[in-house]
């Protein structure tokens, strides 16, 4: 595995910090044949809006599109779960040939009639932009007849990224915020962006902000709802995690509402305490908020320092490597894993920037190898080449990982357990703790050879 050698076309995505000029290559097109592990642009979409608990999901193509459901990600809900149904207009051979608008038209009237939801969103796959259906017009049409936001997500799979897919997201929500009242509004308020309530990940984060004086007006996606999107232009301040997903609807809210935003991180113990102390200097007119985001810090940390101390003794001088989706999640594990004494020899992502790749490479230490837009083989062979001990990614990593017999930590939307907050990084120092020093890849067939 080790003799692999890299595609020729690839050679610029792939940097090995120490042996050579810092030139990467990024935000390319996949190169045919190397198998990415990006998502379609679809799924950028799907990601972003699924989470929106009482708003109907509806996905204009074949089957198949519809078969990554609710059930393989983790975005929980307080109240309503009409996210966890995954519907589908099923197009067939004759839908294709003569066209699926009418179907869609049916299928829409049927589930808005037997579900009520607040809100509709119809995603595009590939062969609608094939096929040309007009479903801006459905949408308008039943939108009109059933008095609800029906909103078109232009996801078709092919014609993009996973970024363009978040982009088509944002487009969408972009047309319910600013529709609904903002009277009552604290001043002390902010929207949650970029945070999916993954394990009920937000609703820690909303305790933290409400622990500090602060009003969570919408928290964009996770746990959503329809109204509270609708109104969260009233919200004084837009705090955006996962930036690649929802900048774009934080800087359209910046030019059509001029509300500011943050970029921030909620996991490891360093990035979500500054996301907290950089939220409270927004509101340096109200010192109160500073003062308590201090108290609760410390009360934090205290709880859990001792046991990730121990964790720490044992995890030293193990070895990492991460594939995340946007590389700004790759900034705040390699601060949490540094922070565990452990050491990051293979980094990448599917869709960062050439701004992400500096920071990174200045992140990393000497000889770690630095990839955009990965294949499987390339993951292998550096988790290989470089004594892998432990892969953090996602559901399309961990095959790699458990095949090599590598310790594997899952760090996507599929998991059931919350990463996010002071007790998440708990979670996650036990997880990987366990995950690493598990007596089971001694029997790895991968392990045994190498
Ligand atoms: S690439 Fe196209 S066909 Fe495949 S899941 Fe995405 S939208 Fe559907």
């Amino acid at each position: 595995m080790g003799g692999i050698s890299i595609l020729k076309e690839r050679e610029k995505q792939i940097y090995q910090k120490g042996t050579q000029p810092f030139d990467m290559s990024c935000e390319k097109k996949s190169l045919a044949g190397s198998i990415s592990q990006r998502a379609c642009v679809f799924c950028g979409s799907r990601v972003v809006l699924y989470p929106i608990a009482d708003a109907l999901h509806l996905i204009h193509g074949p089957i198949g599109c519809a078969s990554y459901t609710w059930d393989i990600r983790g975005a929980l809900s307080s109240g309503p779960q009409l996210h966890r149904m995954s519907f589908s207009t099923d197009l067939q051979e004759q839908d294709i040939i003569f066209g699926g608008e009418k179907k869609l038209y049916n299928a829409l009237v049927t589930l808005i009639d037997k579900y009520s939801p607040n809100a509709a969103f119809i995603y595009a796959t590939c062969i609608v932009g094939i096929i040309g259906d007009d479903i801006d017009s459905v949408c308008r049409r039943v939108s009109k007849e059933k008095g609800i936001p029906v909103l078109p997500v232009h996801s078709e799979g092919f014609k993009g990224t996973k970024k363009d897919g978040y982009k088509a997201a944002c487009d969408a929500m972009a047309k319910l915020v600013g529709t609904g009242p903002t009277e009552g509004i604290s001043p002390l308020s902010l929207n949650i962006m970029g945070e999916f309530n993954i394990a009920g990940e937000a609703w820690t984060i909303r305790e933290y902000y409400e622990r500090m004086g602060l009003e969570v007006v919408s928290v964009f996606t996770g746990d959503g709802r329809v109204d509270n999107i609708k109104r969260s232009h009233g919200a004084a301040l837009n705090v955006v995690q996962c930036s690649g997903s929802m900048m774009h609807l934080a800087e359209t809210m910046n030019e059509k509402y001029g509300i500011p935003y943050k970029r921030v991180s909620y996991f490891g113990l360093e990035d979500m305490s500054k996301a907290l102390y950089d939220v409270a200097e927004h509101f340096e007119g109200s010192p109160e908020v500073m003062e308590k985001a201090q108290v609760l810090v410390r009360e934090e940390i205290n709880a859990i320092y001792p046991t990730l101390k121990r964790y720490k003794e044992k995890l030293r001088g193990k070895k990492a490597a991460i594939y995340v989706g946007g590389a700004f999640k790759a900034f705040s594990m390699i601060k949490a894993l540094k922070s565990l004494g452990m050491d990051v020899v293979l980094a990448g992502s599917q869709t960062g920037n050439s701004d992400d790749y500096k920071l990174l490479r200045n992140m990393c230490d000497d000889g770690t190898v630095i990839v955009d837009d990965a294949n499987p083989l390339e993951l292998s062979k550096y988790s290989i080449e470089k004594g892998v001990e432990l892969f953090i990614g996602g559901v399309k990593e961990r095959p790699i990982a458990y095949k090599l017999g590598i310790g594997f930590c899952d760090h996507n939307h599929e998991r059931k357990l919350s990463l996010a907050g002071y007790s998440g990084m708990l979670n996650f120092a036990r997880e990987v703790y366990s995950s690493v020093t598990s007596p089971v890849w001694q029997f790895a067939p991968a392990r045994k050879s190498s």
